[in-house]
């Protein structure tokens, strides 16, 4: 991408041509499940050991985890994981900086303790010191939660420097419904991440567990298994997943699991595993979207500027042409069934490609501000 600097055109062609080669070409690359939001006894209101959680995680399929404890950081050489503990599961070091004004933060793949102290009337100052710590020490960084005490609005996040990932979906019984729908006068986390998007921002969609109990299970309790990632990588270790996870190569699910995601300059196309969606969905621990009347079924919904749907299909399998038309488009793939009061769905949200310049833009202005 770098040569193509002075090209804005011709850069978003190299990209999507690069995004699509991560796909295909590189034959190693594995898709990785993982967790980058969960608490432990030491935050004092989570009920399981370090230990324990990573072995909750461990043992239900995981390649990886953070244990994201509020202003403590966990070294993951001192958390004793299961005997035998398979070779395909890894602990990534990490931080979740709790912050001034409900700002909470995941510090991903950090060496030591960030700085949570700041204080400031204004919630985009709180952002950006979490994230410029969290990038001088080294790691990357999510915005959590925002619609958590309605703390953050696309207003703050907007003029936030460096900014490209937040949590779309979080399985706190506080926040997991504000994916869908929130209370009046409010907007939805996957309306702000049109907004954010609209606006020209590159903003990647997480979705986490952000896991309190694993003693007692019930839908208002903030147990593990209702949100995670799936990312694109060629190595299994925390500095590579980590650089999938801010280079955007992987998505977000509550339930739904996708077989291909492929992007290339002229067309951006999906593809369901059935089988291992309705295997996770089946899983007791999950949790969907409530809804008393629906049709069943999947879906695959592409969605462009506004948030406006440009295309859906009913299926398993989706593609759209892209073309200047929309200056993004991304995902939403639904799988919806019959439960006891109605129906419930589940999603898997995959992130934005770009047809605008906003890339090249945004490279230059990041490394204008970080000085690299
Ligand atoms: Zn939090
Ligand atoms: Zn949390």
């Amino acid at each position: 991408m770098n040569n193509s600097k002075n090209k804005p055109a011709l850069l978003v062609a190299t990209y999507l041509v690069v995004f699509a080669f991560s796909a295909y070409a590189k034959d190693k690359d594995n898709w990785y499940k993982g967790n980058t939001h969960a608490h432990t006894t030491l935050c004092g209101h989570a009920d399981s050991s370090p230990d324990a959680v990573a072995k909750w995680y461990h043992d239900h399929g995981y390649n990886f985890l953070i244990l994201s404890e509020h202003n403590i950081f966990i070294d993951p050489a001192t958390v004793k994981l299961p005997e035998k503990a398979r070779e395909d599961f890894i602990l990534i070091p990490g931080e979740e900086i709790t912050g001034h004004r409900h700002v909470h933060s995941t510090a991903i793949n950090i060496p030591e303790l960030i700085d949570w102290t700041f204080k400031s009337e204004s919630v985009t100052a709180i952002i950006q010191n979490h994230l410029d710590n969290t990038k001088a020490a080294g790691g990357e960084h999510i915005l959590n939660h925002p619609t958590y005490r309605y703390a953050v609005t696309t207003e703050d996040m907007k003029p936030v420097k460096g900014l490209h990932l937040f949590e779309l979906h979080n399985g706190h019984p506080n926040t997991v419904r504000h994916t869908h729908e929130v209370d009046e006068g409010y907007v939805t986390t996957e309306d702000m991440w049109d907004d954010m998007l609209t606006s020209g921002l590159v903003v990647y969609g997480v979705s986490s567990d952000d896991t309190h109990t694993l003693k007692e299970w019930d839908t208002e309790a903030s147990n593990p298994g209702r949100g995670w990632i799936m990312v694109r990588s060629g190595k299994l270790t925390p500095e590579s997943i980590t650089k999938e996870i801010r280079s955007g190569n992987f998505y977000a699910t509550s339930g739904v699991i996708l077989s291909r995601i492929d992007i290339s300059e002229e067309q951006y196309s999906v593809e369901v595993d059935r089988r291992t969606t309705l295997k996770e969905s089946g899983s007791p621990y999950i949790l969907g979207r409530k809804l008393p009347e629906a049709a069943g079924g999947f879906m695959i919904e592409f969605i462009g500027p506004e948030g406006n749907t440009v295309k859906h299909v009913h299926g398993t399998r989706g593609s759209l042409s892209l073309g200047p038309g929309n200056a993004y488009i991304r995902c939403r793939v639904s799988y919806t069934r019959r439960s006891t009061n109605g129906f419930e769905q589940f999603f898997a949200w995959t992130q934005p490609a770009f047809t605008d310049d906003r890339l090249a833009r945004v490279e230059a202005e990041d490394r204008n501000y970080f000085g690299k």
